[in-house]
């Protein structure tokens, strides 16, 4: 008999195209050296250790020779099927990983200074998504959160009970995404966007859950991120 395969085709695009600003390095901090190896190599290896079928690196333009190079070749990411430019702003880069991925049936979509991501959390992604279509991980916030107005005068203190504070990956079926993020471009609306979860809201019918994150599952974005993370990196488990 025909041994066709009708598992659905899940991929991974990791983005790696920041510059970075506010690390204060020459170096972009998705390339630091945490433990030895460049961040972005440990997003990298929790998607090539799971049961993510493909991987897109997303990098800036100018390095992608870099790292096909020395970190897919070098580290042996064999899920890695493109290493493509991103653009100017995140949801560009997004995009474009987006673009790359097609055709696919769910995309999870995951900062390259994330470093923590794990097996367990990516299980709870890929049910999320299976029932709900577009997903993100989270926390619940641990601080109260206050809006406040442009001279910092307090205007409202939301219920903390129903704040969340937002990760990635973001998960989503591959068409309502694509479509999604077609429709912001041809409205011209990326003002503020700052994730997919945005995009999905706006441009998309459908309702995005929340699956539960994890405490280590941090961006590394200034200098102290990157002292929490080697803390964290040391006692992997
Ligand atoms: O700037 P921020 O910390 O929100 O970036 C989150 C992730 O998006 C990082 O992994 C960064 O490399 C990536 N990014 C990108 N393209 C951009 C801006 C950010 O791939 N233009």
């Amino acid at each position: 008999m025909e041994n066709r395969k009708t598992e659905k085709k899940h991929t991974a695009i990791v983005l790696a195209a920041g510059k970075g600003s506010r690390m204060h390095s020459e170096t972009p901090k998705q390339f630091l050296e945490l433990e030895g190896r460049p961040l972005v190599c440990y997003a990298l290896q929790a998607f090539q250790e799971s049961f993510i079928d493909e991987i897109i690196l997303v990098t800036g333009e100018g390095q992608e020779d870099y790292c096909r190079e020395e970190i897919v070749k070098r580290y042996g990411f064999t899920k890695v099927k493109q290493v493509i430019a991103g653009g100017k702003e995140r949801y560009d880069s997004v995009y474009r990983g987006l673009c790359a991925a097609a055709p696919c049936d769910y995309v999870y979509i995951q900062d390259g200074a994330r470093p923590f991501l794990d097996e367990a959390l990516l299980l709870r992604a890929k049910a999320c998504v299976e029932e709900s279509g577009a997903c993100a991980a989270g926390m619940p916030v641990k601080d109260t959160i206050k809006t406040v107005d442009a001279d910092g005068v307090v205007r409202a203190t939301p219920d903390r009970r129903f704040l969340w504070q937002i990760q990635t990956p973001q998960v989503f079926s591959f068409p309502i995404i694509m479509e999604a993020y077609s429709r912001m471009f041809a409205a011209g609306e990326c003002e503020g966007i700052t994730d997919d979860a945005m995009v999905a809201e706006r441009f998309s019918p459908v309702a995005v859950r929340l699956f539960e994150g994890s405490d280590r599952n941090i961006k590394i974005t200034t200098p102290s991120d990157l002292l929490v993370a080697k803390i964290l990196a040391e006692n992997k488990f």
